[in-house]
C-alpha cells in the first residue's frame, strides 16, 4: 500500500492522526469536525464493539488537532509532520 516512490504531483500530507483504538466509543465527532473531511467511519469495530474511524484521505490531513479536541474520549489526536517526514512518507 505504501508509494514511496511514486513522486507525483499530488500535495503531500501536512499531518496524520494517531488512534488508540481502544479508547473509541464510536461518536463520529472527529469525522464530522474534521474541516478537512479527511476522516471516515469504517465498518471495523474495537474489541469493546464500537465502530473506529480511520484517515481515509492523508493528502487531506493537516495535523490541525481538531479531532482530538473534539474527542471525548481522548482516543484521537492529530499531529503536523515536519517537512522532512512529508517528504519521507
Ligand atoms: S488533524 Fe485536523 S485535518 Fe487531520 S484528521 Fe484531525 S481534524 Fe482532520
Ligand atoms: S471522536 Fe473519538 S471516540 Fe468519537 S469516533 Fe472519533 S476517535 Fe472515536
Amino acid at each position: 500500500m505504501s508509494s514511496k516512490n511514486d513522486s507525483t504531483t499530488e500535495t503531500s500530507p501536512k499531518g496524520t492522526v494517531v488512534l488508540n483504538e481502544e479508547r473509541c466509543k464510536g461518536c463520529t465527532y472527529c469525522v464530522r469536525f474534521c474541516p478537512t473531511g479527511a476522516l471516515e467511519m469504517t465498518d471495523r469495530l474495537n474489541p469493546k464493539g464500537y465502530r473506529l474511524p480511520t484517515l481515509a484521505h492523508p493528502e487531506k490531513c493537516n495535523g490541525c488537532d481538531l479531532c482530538g479536541m473534539y474527542c471525548p474520549d481522548f482516543a484521537i489526536y492529530g499531529k503536523r509532520l515536519k517537512k522532512k517526514q512529508q517528504e519521507e512518507e
